[in-house]
């Protein structure tokens, strides 16, 4: 409940900010207690559960994947 008078970028990667599950696939229909589900529509990037400190860059991530893929031409 401590504000940071100075947000800082506090960049983690995901799946390395040490929270188990974190930057994992859903194996379950729900997330676990803590963790969101990050699924960006388009994105070629497989929903993923995220912590909390994970979860933004677990976005990003997953809409930098929502380019036109190049030749995947198939449904
Ligand atoms: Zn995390």
């Amino acid at each position: 409940m401590v504000g940071q008078s100075a947000p800082g970028r506090v960049v983690s990667r995901p799946g390395e900010c040490g929270r188990e599950l974190c930057g994992t696939e859903p194996t379950a229909g729900r997330a676990p207690d803590g963790m969101t589900t990050i699924r960006v529509p388009g994105s070629r990037e497989p929903a993923r559960w995220y912590c909390h400190g994970c979860a933004e860059y677990g976005r990003a991530l997953a809409e930098l994947r929502t380019g036109p893929a190049e030749s995947e031409g198939g449904r």
